[in-house]
């Protein structure tokens, strides 16, 4: 695993993060090119790193 661009973002940071509310906070990536069907980010928090599919890596 490569991870020397610097380009490797903080979903955090990311205007594509998606967050709902239900009961729990759920955090959706919101890009259509996101290389996983659901996009799912996260519960309750976010990672500390864009996952692998991110479609924003290495650009
Ligand atoms: S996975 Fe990538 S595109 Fe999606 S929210 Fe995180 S940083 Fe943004």
């Amino acid at each position: 695993m490569q991870i020397k661009d610097k380009k490797v973002l903080n979903c955090s940071e990311c205007e594509f993060k998606k967050m709902f509310d239900y009961g729990n906070r759920i955090y959706y990536c919101d890009n259509e090119d996101r290389g996983d069907d659901i996009g799912k980010l996260g519960v309750g928090e976010l990672p500390d790193r864009s996952p692998e599919w991110c479609p924003l890596r290495g650009q």
